[in-house]
Parts: structure tokens; C-alpha cells; sequence
């Protein structure tokens, strides 16, 4: 899959996804104002993340917690792609807001939440932009793939999976992370598969492990929370990675990723505003 057409605000450039590539989406859960942004999207794509991912419209569990910044969110988003290089990722909530999104994004996010909001996925299936597709914490893996299905009904196969952990009894960690449904996806379907180690274990500490894990799973990517001041984030805090954790993490990808024999994706060199450690490595496309 091809990234970058269909957004007039975000950077252009077209990354590879699937395949052979191995894809890092990292960022802020949320977007808290343009220092925190700017300073999150410049640390992760020093470190070499492919894509910003952060939340202007966030889905909370409760209604007293911090919303997101709507569409002032949005347009943060896309300064920092065109400051960056990389494409946006994001949430859209509301199949009202397809469009608004879409224009500040390369890639639609639809949260676990919102796997089963059956017009939701009917209207980014028509938006005709890539879609990341979370599975929903309570979701088998064939809701997944029937939930990607809505979305192909319209014309769209730009679809990523993303397991981010299902429920389970135990809470020592946030959500049990799924890491066997990657290799099961494998077997169902065509579409890349990523994983989301943040969500999918709660804690910091974790994420690095499981990243590693899911890479060797076979995951075609990784979705990635970092925060710069984690204590005061406004949400999930305690999942998210300071911008030298993040670094850390990469560098040691770097030595994994060329063994599970996948390469880099990472936006085209002349579309990179920033240069990091992985511009030596092989990249696709
Ligand atoms: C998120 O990606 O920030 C998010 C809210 O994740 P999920 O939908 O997996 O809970
Ligand atoms: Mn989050």
C-alpha cells in the first residue's frame, strides 16, 4: 500500500506499507498544544519513526476527560507533518468529521471503540484514504476482518489491522496484547498487520518487549505512544515512551528488523525534513 494521496494539508510523500516493509507510527496520544506536539514530532522523527500518529479527536471513556483539540488539533497535526516529513495519522470519531480529517491527515485511524460503528467504517470506506483499523478490545478476529469488510464494501482496500490487546481477567496489564492474531491474520487475510504495544500492555515498561515480540511475530508495523513529560500527559500517560526511550527502542529495531528480513519504510528522502539514524539503513520504497 501506497500513503499520501487524498490530503491537501499533511506532507505528500508516499511510504510503503505492508509487503516486505516493517512501518513505526508514533506520537502523542493526544495533541495538548503546539509546544507538545512540536517537540513530541521532532523527537520521533529524529529517531525514525515513518508516520505521526496522535489524537485530535479522542475517544475517553469518561466525558469529564480531556476530549482532544478538535479540529485545532487537526491543523497542529498537519503543521508538524509539513515540519517533519511525515505523514499524519489519526482519529476520526464521528463519520461527520470524515471529511475535516481527511483533509489534515494521510491516514484515517478508527479506534477499538468504534470497530463495530458500522457508519463510521461505511464513511471512511468512501473517504477513499487509508484507513487504520483497530480491533475492539472485545472483538474476535473475525469481527475484525468483517469490520474491514464495511470498508471495502465502498470501494476502499486501503486498509491497515492493528491489534491493541483484547480484555482479559488478569490486570497486570492494561489489555492482554494478541500477539498470536498476527500470524492468524496472516493466514485470513492480505492486509497489513500492525501492532499497538501502548494500549496493548499499559505500562512503559513493557512496550519495548512487545515491540520486539510483534516484530517477530510478523507484525508489518508498530504503533507507538511517546510522550515528552509522560507524568503530565493529559492521556495514557503511564503507556507512553520519553522521546529517549522511543530513540532506544528503534536503535535496537534496527538490528532486528534486516533479520526478519523486512526494510525500513520511511518516507522518500527528498520528502524527509529530518534525518535520523535509520537514513543509512535499507528503506523502501
Ligand atoms: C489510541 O490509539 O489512542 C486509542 C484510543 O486506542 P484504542 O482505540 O486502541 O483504545
Ligand atoms: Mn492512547
Amino acid at each position: 500500500m501506497q500513503l499520501g494521496s487524498g490530503h491537501e494539508h499533511g506532507s505528500q510523500n508516499g511510504l510503503e506499507i505492508g509487503g516486505d516493509t516493517f512501518v513505526v507510527m508514533a506520537g502523542p496520544c493526544a495533541v495538548e498544544s503546539a509546544d507538545q506536539l512540536h517537540t513530541i514530532a521532532a523527537a520521533v522523527a529524529g529517531a525514525g519513526a515513518a508516520m505521526l500518529r496522535g489524537g485530535a479527536f479522542k475517544p475517553r471513556t469518561s466525558p469529564e476527560s480531556f476530549q482532544g483539540l478538535g479540529v485545532a488539533g487537526l491543523e497542529l497535526l498537519a503543521a508538524a507533518s509539513r515540519a517533519t516529513g511525515l505523514p499524519v495519522v489519526t482519529e476520526v470519531l464521528d463519520p461527520r468529521d470524515v471529511e475535516t480529517v481527511a483533509r489534515h491527515a494521510a491516514m484515517l485511524q478508527v479506534g477499538s471503540r468504534n470497530m463495530q460503528n458500522f457508519p463510521l467504517l461505511r464513511e471512511v470506506g468512501k473517504a477513499g484514504m487509508p484507513v487504520l483499523l483497530k480491533r475492539g478490545a472485545a472483538a474476535t478476529i473475525d469481527e475484525l476482518l468483517h469490520a474491514s469488510d464495511y470498508i471495502r464494501r465502498e470501494g476502499n482496500e486501503q486498509i491497515v489491522l492493528c491489534e491493541r490487546g483484547v480484555r482479559s481477567f488478569d490486570p497486570s496489564t492494561r489489555y492482554l496484547l494478541d500477539l498470536a492474531a498476527v500470524p492468524v491474520l496472516r493466514e485470513r487475510t492480505d492486509l497489513p498487520v500492525i501492532v499497538d504495544p501502548s494500549h496493548g500492555t499499559g505500562r512503559a515498561a513493557l512496550v519495548a518487549p512487545m515491540a520486539r515480540a510483534a516484530l517477530v511475530a510478523g507484525a508489518d508495523g508498530l504503533l507507538i505512544e511517546v510522550h515528552n513529560s509522560p507524568a503530565t500527559a493529559l492521556s495514557d500517560g503511564p503507556q507512553a515512551l520519553r522521546p529517549h526511550e522511543f530513540a532506544e527502542l528503534l536503535a535496537d529495531l534496527r538490528r532486528l528488523v534486516p533479520l526478519c528480513r523486512r526494510r525500513w519504510s520511511r518516507p522518500s528522502a527528498e520528502n524527509r525534513a529530518t534525518s535520523s539514524p535509520l537514513d543509512d539503513e535499507v528503506i523502501a520504497p
